[in-house]
C-alpha cells in the first residue's frame, strides 16, 4: 500500500458491457467476480476504476489520486464466510482505516483502543460486575451485588426525581393474557419480537414486550375526569423481546431488560407543557451523569402510518413547540416516526464521544383508540385522552452498560457500591478501623475494612483496581488523634484529616452527585 500510495496513480473510472468484464475476470480465473457478473442484466454496463495495472469492478466513489491517502492503517484481519453464510468458503478480510491526516488517525486509534479498554464486558469481569450464561440464556444479565448496589442508587435516585416531578409510581406483571396483546395490537404488529405463549388454565400467556397495555389498564379501571389530568404512571418495568443471537452485546443488546417507563395521560391541551416537564426531567437526568445530547424530531412515516393528517400535525406541533420552547438545538428525522405517532428520540454523547440513543418521547395515537381510554371534559362528554410513552435512562441494561463504559468503571462517589475502604496500617490498629467503618456506615457511607492478612502495599493496589474512590488508611496514630489517612481515586494522597472532616467532604460530594 505505501508503494502504490507513493506513486500516486490516480484512480481512472471507466466502463464495460457485462460480457466483456465476464471474459476479463474468467481470464484471470476470478471466481467470485464472475459470480457478482452472472447476477447483471444482459446488455448492463458494468463500473470499472483502474489504479496502475489494477482493474476492479466497482460502483466508486474513489479518491482522484492515491497520493491522496494520507494517513491508513491496516487494523486487523478475519475471517469471512462468502457471502455471509457458513456453507460457503471462509474468505479473509482485511480491515484498515485511513484517515486526511497522521493527527487524525492518531487521535482515532487511541479511541479505539481506549473503547477497547473500557468496554464493558471487559469492565464488567475484572469488577465482578455482571455476567451471562448459557444456561440461564444469552442476552439474559445477571447482576452481581457490586452492580446491583449501582443499579439500587440508580432506582432510588429516579424515583426521588419522578416523584418530584409529579409521577405516581405503579407494578404490573411480567406476563398477561394474549387478550390483553389481541386488543392492545401487540400480536398483530410486534409478533416477531414477542416469545411464545405459555399455556395457563387454557388461556394463552406472553411475557409482556411493552409495559403500556398495563398502565392503560390500570387507568381504565375506573373513570376520569378532566380535572384529573394530567395523569403519569411510572414503572421500572422489566420486558422480553426477541433479538436474533447475532446482535446480542453484553448489557446493551440483551433480551430481557428493565425500562424506566412511563405513560402520560393529559388533554391536548396539556400536551406542550406535558413534554416540556419530560424534557426538563431528562436534561437534569443526562447532565447528572456527564452526557451531552442531541435531540431528533421523527416524524410522519411514508406510507405506513395511522391516524389523520390533523392528528399527526397536532402532536408533531407539540413536539417541535416544547424543543423550541426550551431552545435544544434538534434535527428533524423526516420519516422516523412509529407508526402510531412521532417523536423526540435523544441521543447521549458519551466520555468518548460516542453517540447513543437513550431517551425517546412518543406520542401515540394509536393505542387511546385500541383500548377506548378516555377522559370527562369540562361538557360531561367522553373524549379521548393524548397519551404520551417516555423512557429516560432507555433501559437499566443498556443505560449502566454504556455508563460503565463512559466512566471505565470508575463511577463518581455517589454512584460507586463501596466508597470508602478503610485499610488498617497493622493488626494494632484493627479496633481503630473497625469504628472507623461503623462511623462511615451510621453516615450513610458504604463502607468496608480490609483486615486480610497482607502488606499495605499490596491492600492498596487491589482497592485500585476495585477502583474504590477512598481509601482510609489508619494507624496507631490516628486512632490517637481521631484522624484518616486519605487517598482518594485520581487524585493520590490527601493526607491525614479528623474523621469529622472527611464524613463532611464524602457527605458534599454525594449531595451534590460531584462526577
Ligand atoms: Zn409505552
Amino acid at each position: 500500500m505505501r508503494e502504490v500510495v507513493a506513486a500516486d496513480q490516480p484512480f481512472e473510472a471507466g466502463e464495460m458491457t457485462r460480457d466483456e468484464a465476464r471474459s476479463h475476470w474468467e481470464k484471470l480465473g476470478e471466481k467470485y467476480k464472475l459470480h457478482f457478473l452472472s447476477q447483471i442484466p444482459e446488455g448492463a454496463k458494468v463500473g470499472t476504476y483502474r489504479n496502475g495495472p489494477f482493474l476492479d469492478l466497482c460502483r466508486g466513489p474513489h479518491l482522484a489520486r492515491t497520493g491522496e491517502l494520507n494517513a491508513f492503517k491496516l487494523t486487523h484481519v478475519a475471517g469471512a464466510y462468502w457471502l455471509g453464510s457458513e456453507r460457503n468458503e471462509m474468505l479473509q478480510r482485511i480491515y484498515g482505516t485511513a484517515f486526511a491526516t497522521q493527527g487524525e488517525l492518531d487521535e482515532h486509534l487511541k479511541r479505539v483502543e481506549e473503547a477497547l479498554k473500557r468496554d464493558h464486558r471487559r469492565v464488567g469481569r475484572e469488577l465482578d460486575l455482571f455476567s451471562i450464561h448459557e444456561e440461564v440464556g444469552p442476552g439474559l444479565v445477571l447482576w452481581h451485588p457490586r452492580l446491583g448496589m449501582v443499579r439500587h442508587v440508580l432506582e432510588g435516585y429516579w424515583k426521588e426525581e419522578h416523584y418530584k416531578a409529579g409521577y405516581q409510581f405503579v407494578y404490573t406483571p411480567h406476563i398477561a393474557s394474549e387478550k390483553l396483546f389481541q386488543i392492545s395490537g401487540h400480536l398483530e404488529n410486534y409478533a416477531d419480537i414477542m416469545y411464545s405463549p405459555m399455556q395457563i388454565d387454557e388461556q394463552a400467556y406472553r411475557a409482556k414486550p411493552m409495559n403500556c397495555p398495563g398502565h392503560i389498564m390500570i387507568y381504565n379501571s375506573r373513570k376520569h375526569s378532566y380535572r384529573e389530568l394530567p395523569l403519569r404512571y411510572a414503572e421500572l418495568g422489566t420486558v422480553y423481546r426477541y433479538e436474533r443471537s447475532g446482535v446480542l452485546h453484553g448489557m446493551e443488546r440483551v433480551r430481557g431488560f428493565t425500562q424506566d417507563d412511563s405513560h402520560i395521560f393529559c388533554t391536548p391541551d396539556q400536551l406542550q407543557s406535558e413534554v416540556l416537564g419530560v424534557l426538563d426531567l431528562m436534561d437534569r437526568l443526562l447532565k447528572t451523569f456527564g452526557y451531552d445530547y442531541k435531540c431528533f424530531l421523527a416524524t410522519r412515516p411514508k406510507d405506513k402510518y395511522i391516524g389523520s393528517d390533523e392528528e399527526w400535525e397536532f402532536a408533531t406541533a407539540a413536539l417541535r413547540a416544547a424543543l423550541e420552547v426550551r431552545g435544544l438545538p434538534y434535527e428533524v428525522d423526516e420519516g422516523g416516526g412509529a407508526f402510531y405517532a412521532p417523536k423526540i428520540d435523544v441521543k447521549l454523547r458519551d466520555a468518548l464521544g460516542r453517540e447513543w440513543q437513550c431517551p425517546t418521547i412518543q406520542v401515540d395515537l394509536n393505542l387511546p383508540k385500541r383500548f377506548g381510554v378516555y377522559y370527562t371534559g369540562p361538557d360531561g362528554q367522553d373524549h379521548e385522552v393524548i397519551m404520551l410513552h417516555r423512557a429516560l435512562y432507555g433501559s437499566l441494561e443498556r443505560f449502566v452498560g454504556i455508563f460503565i463504559e463512559h466512566t471505565g468503571g470508575e463511577f463518581p462517589v455517589w454512584v460507586a457500591p463501596l466508597q470508602a475502604l478503610v485499610i488498617p496500617v497493622n493488626a494494632k490498629a484493627y479496633d481503630y478501623a473497625n469504628a472507623t467503618v461503623r462511623a462511615l456506615q451510621d453516615a450513610d457511607v458504604r463502607a468496608d475494612v480490609d483486615v486480610r492478612d497482607e502488606k499495605l502495599g499490596a491492600k492498596i493496589r487491589d482497592a485500585e483496581l476495585l477502583k474504590i474512590p477512598y481509601m482510609l488508611v489508619v494507624g496507631p496514630r490516628d486512632a490517637e488523634a481521631g484522624t484518616v489517612s486519605v487517598r482518594r481515586k485520581g487524585e493520590g494522597d490527601l493526607g491525614a484529616m479528623p474523621l469529622a472532616s472527611f464524613l463532611e467532604r464524602i457527605a458534599r460530594e454525594v449531595r451534590d452527585k460531584v462526577r
